[in-house]
This record gives C-alpha cells, structure tokens and sequence, in this order.
C-alpha cells in the first residue's frame, strides 16, 4: 500500500500467469480439474511441491487472483476466498479450535456466527466465553491457558459498539492468544486491521466487495504475525513452518475438507467489485454521515446510532480507529415496535431487506428478522431494541433519501 494509491495497485496486479490472448480481465476458469503432462508433474503438484493447480476446492486461477488481489492492497501473507462470510468465519474456529479449548467473544455478534461458535461448534466441546470487550478487565478474567482466540466483530451489528482494538490486542497477545477481527463494516482501504495487532482478519464479501449484492463470498486474511507456538492447536505445526502454521493449516487441510472455496464465477464479479469498491464506499459512507446527522433533528426519531456523531459513547475510539466515516450503517430507534413497522410500510425509495452495503439503500428491523427466532431473553442479553431501524446507505442521492425516511415519518406521526 505504500508505492502507488490502493485503486491503482488493485487494478494493475498482475496475472500469475500471462494470458494465451491477453485478456485484461481474469477469464473465468470454469473447471473442475487441471491436467498433467506427466505423472511426475501430477505427484509433484498432488503432494504440494509445486504450486499448480490440481481440483477447484482447493485452488482456482480466478479464485487466486481474487485472493491475490486483496493480497496486493492489504499486505496479508495469504488471503483465502471462501463461499460466504460464513464459511470463512467457521474456517477460521475449524483451523483454531478444539474441543477443551475456549473462545473470548462479545455476545454482541452477527447472528449465524453467535449461534455458530454457540450452537455448532458448542456441540464439539469448544466453549464461548461471552463478556464486554470494551472493558480491558473483562477480557482479562476470561482468558487463560486454554484460550485459543479472542474473537470480535470491529463495529458490532446492530448495537454499534466498538471496543479498543490496540488494548485488546496487547490483552491477548501478552496470553499467547491470537486476536481475531470481522471487519466487514469498513473495507480495508480505510481500516487497516494489521495496524491495530488484529492477527486474522475475516469479511463478508457479499457487502462492500462484491459491487452491489451481486454475489456470497467471504475472506480470511493472515497478517502472518502472530507467533503459533503459542496456540493449543498449532504449535506443533508452527515448529515446522513458523509463523505460516495458521495458513498451512487452513490451506492444507480445513478448507479442503470443509469444501467451501469460493467459485469461479463469483470470484470474477468480486474481483470487479473490488475495483469500485473505494469509490462506492466513498459515496455511501459520506451519504451515512449526512443521514446520521439530519435524522438526529427529527423529532420523531428518539435516538441516531452512528458512532461518528459527536455525542456517541464510542465517537473517540471509533474515529481514531475508522476514521470520520465509519461504514455505511446505522441505526435509529423510533417509540415502538409498531411505529417501526409503520415507518417501513411507507418507505417508497428505501428497500425493505436484510444485507449490508447493497448498491440500494435497505432498511431492516432486526429484532423481528434477524433476532426474530431468538427468545425474548437473548435479545436483550445481545442489547437487540424493538424499537430500532437499520439503515444499509446505498449510491442513491442522499436529498432523495432523506426525502422518503422524512415523508414516512411525517405519513405515520404527525405532529
Ligand atoms: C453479513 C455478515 C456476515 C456473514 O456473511 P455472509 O456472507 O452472509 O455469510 C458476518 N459478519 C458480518 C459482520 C456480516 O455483516
């Protein structure tokens, strides 16, 4: 990221190979396998001495330039593509975990990974510690020798709370644990996550990267500083292969076996994606700002959620981290469950749907979708309101935004 601007070095990385017809785009490699011109040549790859492809779940020409790509702009010692932000999220605990040991988290999680580490990997005897990580000494009582990540989301969705990464991670590695960040809610031309001591850096591709809802996808980033001899799990292999033991891991075993590598179509439109991402971001991140702010001054809106505002809990730690545009998302509440829902069934402009950072404005009431089959109870351990919206800022104009969340508010509230 130092010789030339991140949208500069991302669209000249080059191909690993020289195109046959020097096509500017990476061609779509639509295949299952790879052929040989020799048994020889066949052992060598097979057994992992040469690094040409063998079978598309573990490696693909597409794929790889997608992964290398990331690579380029961020400085990650390996980058993996997967099929979701899921996938990728359950690569990283499947090469970190194992049943006996235990991982510090926030209940404050995106809810397939709270009921994946919960649920799923709970059934194999990893344990989940949950606490406030925004509190130093909280971390600290939950760690101990059998940790084997602390583990959290950057900006939590959908109660935005951001905790001190730089003490967190000197809180963990001062245990020989590693820190591990989803970050998906500001890309990483903006948040440099290596900076901040986070050790794996892990996204849902499907938002910013994949250029408008086009596709799932996930990816895991290994900054390659975390020394492994520490870990439960890995230390062995970090004897062999140093500081790559979390890559080897991952690359050589649980992403294979798991079979959810990202496909070559997807890695395509991503690939693209990626090429508008800083300039899409620079739009909907800025529209978000201006919509934070003027939602603030309507008075049927009881509070904005924004952690760039002046006045959020969060503003000084989140603007020394992020910056003054700290994604795309916020929430507002209104006075209940039903204005709510009110306020959705007017919306003319803003879509109503799930996902996060579509090219289109999306309003969401979480506590009825998202949250919506969790108890009544969890919901409030996870700090999940009836009252409130979330708001994904999209490319629209932001005048014609305010516009339709202003005239639903008034069509439902008058005063
Ligand atoms: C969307 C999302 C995920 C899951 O990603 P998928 O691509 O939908 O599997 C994980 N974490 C965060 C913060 C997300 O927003």
């Amino acid at each position: 990221m130092d010789k030339t601007g991140f949208e500069t070095q991302l669209l000249h990385t080059p191909f690993e190979k020289e195109d046959a017809y020097h096509s500017l785009s990476m061609p779509v490699y639509n295949t299952a396998a790879y052929e040989f011109d020799t048994a020889e040549a066949m052992e060598e790859a097979f057994c992992g001495r040469t690094t040409g492809h063998a079978y598309s779940r573990i490696t693909n020409p597409t794929v790889q330039y997608f992964e290398k790509r990331i690579q380029a702009v961020t400085g990650a010692l390996s980058v993996t593509a997967l099929n979701s932000g899921m996938a990728a999220i359950s690569n990283v605990f499947f090469a970190l975990a194992k049943a006996g040991t235990n991982i510090v988290t926030s209940a404050h999680l995106f809810g397939n990974t709270y009921s994946f580490l919960k649920s799923t990997l709970g059934a194999f005897g990893v344990e989940v510690r949950f606490c406030d990580l925004t509190k130093p000494a909280a971390v600290r009582e939950q760690i101990d020798e059998n940790t084997c990540a602390v583990f959290l989301e950057i900006i939590t969705n959908p109660q935005l709370e951001v905790a001190d990464l730089k003490t967190l991670s000197d809180i963990a590695h001062r245990h020989g644990v590693p820190l591990i960040a989803d970050t998906t809610v500001v890309p990483f031309h903006v948040f440099h996550a290596s900076e901040f001591g986070v050790d794996i850096e892990v996204i849902s591709s499907t938002k910013y990267i994949s250029g408008g809802a086009t596709s799932l996808g996930g990816v895991i980033l290994d900054y390659g500083k975390f020394d492994w001899t520490h870990s439960k799990k890995l230390h062995q292999l970090a004897e062999q292969v140093g500081m790559s033991a979390f890559t080897a891991k991952l690359r050589k075993e649980i992403h294979r076996n798991l079979g959810a590598y990202m496909t070559p179509q997807v890695a395509y439109m991503q690939t693209l994606g990626l090429e508008t991402m800083e300039i899409r971001y620079s739009r909907q991140a800025v529209s978000c700002n201006r919509l934070a702010q003027e939602l603030q001054l309507l008075p049927q809106v009881e509070s904005v959620n924004y952690t760039a505002l002046e006045t959020n809990p969060f503003y000084q730690i989140s603007t020394s981290q992020f910056g003054s545009y700290p994604g795309a998302m916020l929430t507002f509440d209104l006075p209940s469950r039903e204005v709510c829902f009110r306020f959705m069934n007017q919306l003319k402009l803003v879509r109503r749907a799930t996902n996060l950072f579509d090219n289109k404005t999306l309003a969401i009431h979480p506590a009825s979708t998202i949250y919506g089959t969790f108890t009544e109870e969890q919901r409030q351990r996870m700090d999940i309101s009836q009252k409130t919206i979330r708001l994904s800022v999209g490319l629209e104009d932001v005048n014609d935004l305010l516009e339709d969340i202003c005239e639903s508010l008034k069509s439902i509230a008058p005063l």
